[in-house]
Parts: C-alpha cells; structure tokens; sequence
C-alpha cells in the first residue's frame, strides 16, 4: 500500500488519466481551486446525486425537493446576516506571505516557516457581481455561498402547493459558491462546488431528536455506499466556529489522506431564517396548526453535504492495489455498483465470428438502464484491467460458447470470480446488483 501522503497524488493522477477530474481551464494554466469533471467523473456525479436524492428525497413521503437560482434577492442576503456575516478571518505570515484562516491555525506563528502574522483581518466569502448594465452599489448581487436560502425564501410556496404538515423537508441540490481563502486538497475545497442540502422544518422541541435522527440517517447513508466505519466519526462544533445562526452543528467528518475533513454538517438553524425573513418582507412564514389553532415558526434541522466532498471520499474509500500470487499490481476502485461510472463493459472475446454484432445488441439492452460501454480492443485481462481502474462493477464478455447457448461470462471485479448468465436474463442480472440503497430504519 502507498504511503498516506502518495494516495491523493495517486488518485489525482488516476483522476486525470482516467477522465474523473481535471484542473479548470488546465490549457490556460489551470485556476486555483475550480476543477472540471471528465466523462467518469460526471457519471459518477449523477450517481452520488442519484444516491442521495433517492434516499433523502425520493424514498420519503415527507420530503420534497426544489431547485432555485444561484443568483437570489440581494436583500436575502442582508437579511439573513450573510452580507455582513459570512466571512473568514484570515492572517498572512509576514516572512513567507502564506495566507492562513485563522480557525484553521493551531499555534500563533506560521505553521510553515515560524514567522509572525499580521493583524488578523476579516473577509467576506460571498462573491459580488452586478446584475443590469450598471455597475453600480444599487446592482451588487451575489452568488449564494449555500443553497438553503432557496428553500426558505420557497417555503411558503412550497407549503401552499403541497399538503406537507410538520415535519417536512424541502431539498435541493445545486451550485454554491465561496471565495475561500485557504485553498489546495484538490476538490476538498473549492471555490465553485455543489451542495445537497435538506431544510428540515419541525415542531419547536422536537429539534434535538430530530437532529439526532438526521446525524445518524445521514452517517448511515455513507456506510450503506460502502464508506468504511473507522473512517468516519462526529464532531460537534465549538463556540468559536459555529456559524452565526446555528444553535449547534454537528460535522460528519471523514479521515481523508491530508487529515480529519468535514464531509457534511448538520445543523440547528432554530426559526433564524423563517422568522427574519418574515419580519423582512412583512410576510406570514409560519405554519398554521389546525388542532391548536396556531401558527408557529417551526425549527429547522439542516444535513448540508457537499456533493464533490462525497464525490472524493467515494473515490478515496474505493481506491486500492491489489497484489497477486505473482507479484502483478491491479488498481481497483471498490465502488458500491449504484455509484459505479459505468455498470459493465461488454467485451468481445475476439473481433470476429459475429461476437461484436452480438455484444453491441447486448450494449443496446443493458444502455435502455444503465451507463455500458464497449471494448474490443486489446487482450480480455488488459480490458478487464481498465475497467477494474474504472470501478466498472461487471465485465461481459461474449464468446465462442455465447453462439451455441446464448450464455455470456460475466465476471465480478472485486472477486474477479466468473459466471455464466444467459443473455435474456442479464438485464434482470444486473438490476438485482445495481439498486439505491433504502432508509435505514431509525428509532
Ligand atoms: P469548511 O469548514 O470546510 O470550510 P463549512 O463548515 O464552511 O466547511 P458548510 O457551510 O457546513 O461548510 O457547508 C456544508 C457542506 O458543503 C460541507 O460539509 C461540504 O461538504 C460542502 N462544502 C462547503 N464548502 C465547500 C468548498 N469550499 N468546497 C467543496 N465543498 C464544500
């Protein structure tokens, strides 16, 4: 096995190679902190957003999803505190010019070179740009540093056109954008990144259980992707970084090569938003109890990951080298099959005697569902070896035995134990294999 610190270089080289991430605008000279997913890496994307969809959205009656504007009202954003709230207090080492988010600094001299830091400074995050053609402070906008102020400012709207009662969730997932000082563990940290957030409206008192469910449905939902146990662990945020309107936060956090990173937090947002947001625009955002005949802000409970940080520990967590009696190397990544870029590589033992004609019909069953692809090229162990790199859970290979019984070997790649399935049944083969993973049943 690598040693911890070659296992990002690794999988940021694999990333590239293999069409997962590249740097943005890379014949440029890249740009710090925006990346681009390549063709793997976009199919994989849709699966973790698949995932979570299905298992937060989809699978609930009681939660419904939205998708709003990354560009909102800029009064939202004075009115939730963000336009003077949502900043990093950072400092520079006056030796070696590194800059440092202070809350990310142990000591009071520079990690790096033991030089002394300036006067600590604040810095607004969000990022400003103007909306009509002048550019002036009356058309300041900006880009939304998190997606749950479309669910807020839509509550209503959402309450109207539906018939959700306490508790309910609205979910979205989206773009959000943070002009982060600190940058670098490739797309740990970035400036433009996506979020999968759920606004978690609830009773008022019911706020700790049901943050308590929220902690552990959503630890579980990373374990049931295959996420290891020993990697994960929860952390409750202290006084000094708890974000202005939470009442407490508590940080799924995962081991990643570069140290423990926050991979989601789940918050206690109390009634912050509804009821400033209320007291803004003069407008009823509370909900109507019809038994007790009252209206009540409800409290909000909020699970915000971030889709490339799942993305990344996917990756990190599939990513292995085996070794074999013979001493050979194959890089595999363990995928759950429901996250898996493609699901299988049909592949024709040889270029000849009909067996192509046969795999492409095999390609055009199995594309009606899931993402396939096919490889004639090469010997059959160095294909199922790009697939294994790949994370492609199954190889289809059609040969000579495939003409006299319509049966095809499919083989495993964690096991890379081989079957005979007939073709007709393959479709169903796969869909037993290839399937979200449901709630877990919580107290
Ligand atoms: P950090 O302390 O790492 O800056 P945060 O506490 O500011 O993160 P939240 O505001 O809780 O993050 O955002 C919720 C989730 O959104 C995070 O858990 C993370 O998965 C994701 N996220 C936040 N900022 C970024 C970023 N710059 N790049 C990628 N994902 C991010």
């Amino acid at each position: 096995m690598a040693a911890k610190t070659d296992i990002m270089e690794e999988i940021v080289s694999l990333c590239k190679r293999r069409g997962f991430v590249y740097p943005s605008s890379e014949i440029y000279g890249g740009f710090e902190s925006f990346w681009d997913y390549g063709p793997l890496g976009i199919a994989l994307k849709r699966n973790v957003r698949e995932a979570w969809w299905h298992n937060t959205v989809r699978s609930r009656d009681n939660v419904v999803g939205v998708e709003t504007g990354v560009i909102m009202n800029p009064n939202v954003w004075q009115t939730t505190g963000h336009a003077s709230h949502f900043a990093d207090t950072l400092v520079d080492c006056t030796s070696c010019n590194q800059r440092f988010r202070v809350d990310h600094l142990e000591g009071d001299t520079c990690p790096n070179c033991g030089g002394e830091f300036t006067e600590p400074r604040r810095f607004l995050t969000m990022f400003k740009t103007f909306v009509g053609p002048v550019e002036d402070d009356s058309a300041v906008a900006y880009l939304r540093p998190e997606t749950a102020q479309g669910m807020f400012v839509n509550f209503k709207n959402v309450l109207n056109t539906s018939r959700l009662r306490l508790p309910f969730g609205i979910a979205q997932i989206g773009k959000s954008y943070r002009n982060e000082i600190t940058t670098g563990n490739f797309i740990f940290r970035q400036r433009e990144f996506e979020q999968m957030e759920i606004e978690f409206f609830c009773e008022p008192g019911t706020d700790d259980q049901w943050h308590a469910y929220w902690l552990e449905a959503r630890r579980q939902w990373y374990l049931a992707y295959g996420v290891k146990e020993e990697k994960l662990r929860l952390r409750q945020h202290g006084d000094d970084e708890l974000a202005f309107y939470a009442k407490y936060c508590w940080d799924i956090e995962y081991e990643f090569p570069f140290g423990w990173g926050e991979l989601e937090g789940i918050s206690n947002r109390t009634d912050y938003d509804l009821r400033n947001h209320s007291e803004a625009t003069g407008q009823d955002l509370t909900f109507f109890d019809e038994e007790r005949k009252e209206h009540v802000f409800p409290y909000v409970i909020e699970p915000a990951a971030g889709a490339d940080r799942a993305l990344l520990t996917f990756l990190l967590d599939a990513y292995d080298r085996d070794v074999d009696a013979k001493g050979d190397t194959r890089v595999v990544l363990r995928f759950h099959p429901f996250l898996a870029p493609i699901k299988a590589a049909i592949l024709p033992l040889v270029k000849k005697g009909g067996l192509p004609d046969i795999a492409k019909e095999i390609v055009a069953q199995l594309q009606l569902h899931w993402d396939v692809f096919y490889d004639e090229s090469g010997s059959i162990g160095r294909r199922y070896r790009r697939q294994d790199e790949a994370g492609t859970p199954f190889g289809i290979t059609v040969d000579f035995q495939t003409k006299d019984d319509n049966t095809v070997t499919v083989r495993h790649r964690d096991s890379m134990a081989q079957e005979r399935v007939p073709i007709a049944e393959l479709t169903a083969f796969m869909a037993q294999h290839i399937r979200p993973e449901s709630n877990p049943k919580l107290p």
